[in-house]
């Protein structure tokens, strides 16, 4: 058994005991790659013209010539372009390495995160954090943020219009922090950043790409605490993002 299988082994029992469910029933045998891992050995894109071009990231914002994170967010923080700046507790920008080599992007702040201004804190967070240690990230390394930065009122799916204002700067967030690869949690994320309408089952177990970056798609946590039994492919999809972004970062490194 793989060191990484044994330490997903010790994800399931904390997992199990938190829940009451499992992420996995059964295990692969010894020496068998993930299905996902296996399908994406060649690190380029599959299918890009199933996605329209996305606009250009520049833009004659003042927000434009943010030059670091920090900057960005003062100059963004107390955005009122659409009317959940209005109902929002705090903006909940982004948080994690400004230099990350993987960034999550989820859809929107829930209740908790637009109590403390981080994104995925609540319920979905904890278990996200689980995720990323079983697949050996600490949260601290790598760069999570969300489609909107402003909660919906009763974690409704964001509005087109609210996704088109707050889309950009996204967009510029991903432009500061360069990630070798991008994963997408949820279908939101997904077909707003590569402007498809093509199913969740259709985008998982792709290598897709966003402008340069490399793009994955897997479950949202949310989505994962509700129907346990979506935990097992997203155990694939994430093993087979490490695997990418470990592929991505060595041929940087090279
Ligand atoms: N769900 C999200 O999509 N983002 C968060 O930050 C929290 C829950």
């Amino acid at each position: 058994m793989t060191d990484l299988l044994a330490e997903f082994r010790q994800f399931l029992l904390r997992e199990r005991e938190l829940f009451g469910e499992t992420l996995l029933i059964e295990t692969q045998p010894r020496g068998t790659p993930p299905v996902a891992a296996r399908r994406h050995a060649a690190p380029a894109p599959e299918e890009p013209g199933l996605f329209k071009e996305p606009p250009p990231a520049r833009t004659a914002e003042p927000w434009g010539t943010a030059a670091t994170l920090d900057e960005f967010n003062a100059a963004i923080c107390t955005c009122m372009k659409c009317p959940l700046g209005a109902t929002r507790t705090k903006f909940v920008f982004g948080v994690g390495n400004p230099h990350a080599t993987l960034m999550l992007i989820g859809e929107a702040p829930g209740a908790d995160e637009d109590a403390q201004g981080e994104p995925f804190v609540g319920r979905a967070g904890q278990l996200l954090n689980k995720i990323l240690e079983a697949i050996g990230f600490r949260r601290e390394e790598v760069y999570i943020c969300n489609i909107l930065k402003c909660r919906p009122p009763g974690n409704r799916k964001p509005a087109a219009e609210e996704v088109d204002q707050c889309i950009p700067y996204l967009r510029k967030q991903i432009a500061l922090v360069r990630p070798k690869l991008i994963l997408c949690l949820g279908l939101t994320a997904a077909e707003n950043l590569l402007q498809t309408s093509e199913s969740l089952g259709k985008l998982r177990g792709k290598i897709l790409q966003y402008e340069e970056t490399p793009l994955m798609v897997t479950y949202h946590p949310a989505a994962l605490l509700r129907n346990p039994n979506w935990k097992r492919p997203a155990w694939e999809d994430v093993q087979a993002a490490r695997k990418l972004h470990d592929e991505l970062v060595a041929k940087g490194d090279a």
